[in-house]
């Protein structure tokens, strides 16, 4: 790890700003530090619960996370600073706030699942369902027990928690981002990387460190309140902060509008 600096300062935004300006194009990855930086409560998809506490403990976060319309204010500035662009996101998180956003659905790719899905809990069949007519039965009658059509299962959420998770729906979004990354090999790509950790870095980081240290017009902006160092030989193509998103990008937003288009 190098010494790089990582203070958070006007000047630092004023870089930010002038290269999501002069970006041809900007891949953005989510992770789980933005969303605790828009105040939305991390999943605890490691519990263990039975087949009967299942649904009881879900639909709770499903209602308050993937139903809900009001989308905390982090997400709408994400989408005011992205606006007009050719952006593509990438987002480790399984809540519904990105796309009820504003930004473009077609330019965001839910890789690790969506809460308003569900699938088969050993997914036998690759198939994944709108959950909508199960919630909405799970509300009225207690004893509900969604299961799967084809083997008889217990439905859970389609969202990634190990080997079993159903990545059918997600796929073609996965064709479009590397399209979109392979696409971009002439131009000038900034790539946003907003709180993404050490939980699963083999999803966005280390890609997008990959990506930056192949692309010749790739930059990295990495922020992130833990980890915002980025690999040495990325060095030169990087602007790291260290900061909380929720303080960043309000900033970031001020510096936009002073300085007109
Ligand atoms: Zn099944």
């Amino acid at each position: 790890m190098s010494h790089k600096d990582t203070t958070w300062n006007q000047n630092k935004a004023e870089q930010i700003i002038k290269e999501l300006r002069q970006a041809d194009q900007i891949l953005v990855g989510i992770g789980g530090g933005f969303t605790s930086a828009a105040g939305v409560e991390p999943l605890p998809l490691d519990k263990s619960l039975s087949r009967d506490q299942y649904w009881p403990f879900w639909l709770p976060y499903i209602d308050k996370q993937r139903l809900n319309k009001d989308v905390p204010v982090l997400y709408q500035q994400l989408a005011q600073l992205l606006q007009g662009k050719d952006y593509f996101i990438i987002d480790s998180n399984a809540d519904g706030f990105l796309l009820r956003s504003g930004l473009e659905i077609s330019r965001i790719y839910k890789a690790q699942g969506d809460m308003a899905r569900v699938q088969c809990k050993d997914n036998c069949c690759n198939q994944s369902w709108i959950g909508k007519q199960h919630f909405d039965r799970l509300r009225q009658e207690a004893e509900y027990l969604p299961v799967c059509p084809s083997c008889g299962q217990p439905l859970v959420m389609n969202v990634y928690a190990g080997k079993k998770f159903c990545d059918e729906p997600y796929l073609e979004k996965n064709e479009a981002y590397f399209r979109f990354i392979n696409g971009s090999a002439h131009n000038r790509l900034a790539v946003l990387e907003l709180g993404v950790g050490y939980t699963m870095p083999e999803l966005i980081r280390f890609p997008f460190e990959q990506i930056v240290m192949n692309h010749k017009r790739a930059k990295l902006i990495r922020i992130n309140t833990n980890h915002p160092l980025c690999v040495e030989e990325n060095n030169h193509k990087a602007i790291c902060v260290g900061a909380d998103i929720a303080q960043v990008l309000p900033a970031l937003l001020e510096v936009a509008a002073k300085g007109g288009k």
